[in-house]
């Protein structure tokens, strides 16, 4: 059976996810407490997320 979705768990509240495929360093916002979540690793159909720090500073630029 093949999928073209992962599956994941938002660091922050919890929800379980499903998303559609996605590379590592790609980013989605969880649907539940809206943080953005970055794809830190995948792995046998499973996403790894962790909460992007939103900048709220300016970009030192
Ligand atoms: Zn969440």
């Amino acid at each position: 059976m093949t999928t073209d979705t992962l599956a994941g768990t938002c660091p922050e509240c919890e929800t379980d996810l499903t998303v559609p495929t996605m590379g590592k360093g790609e980013t989605l916002a969880c649907p539940e407490c809206m943080l953005t979540l970055r794809v830190e690793d995948v792995s046998d159909g499973r996403i790894t997320l962790h909460m992007v720090e939103t900048q709220l500073r300016d970009w030192g630029q």
